[in-house]
């Protein structure tokens, strides 16, 4: 199964869920933005919510910036 069938609301193995697909060109060859938020919960029991772009190749192995030290995100300004 590729990546392209990859629908909304799907969730990664590190609990980042996808929420849109866009056509703005991502910085890998051929490749798109996704958004994606974080689902983790953090040790205060909330969630991170933390929204952020990557390209959609890397979608099924993405880690959050913001709580699981993972690359940081592409600009999702004016896509969400
Ligand atoms: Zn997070």
């Amino acid at each position: 199964m590729g990546t392209s069938k990859r629908q909304l609301g799907d969730v990664n193995i590190n609990d980042q869920v996808l929420i849109a697909r866009t056509d703005r060109p991502g910085t890998d060859h051929m490749q798109y933005v996704w958004v994606l938020v974080c689902a983790r919960r953090l040790g205060t029991g909330a969630l991170c919510s933390h929204r952020y772009g990557a390209n959609g190749s890397d979608f099924h192995h993405r880690k959050c910036p913001a709580c699981q030290g993972g690359a940081a995100g592409l600009s999702v300004e004016g896509l969400i």
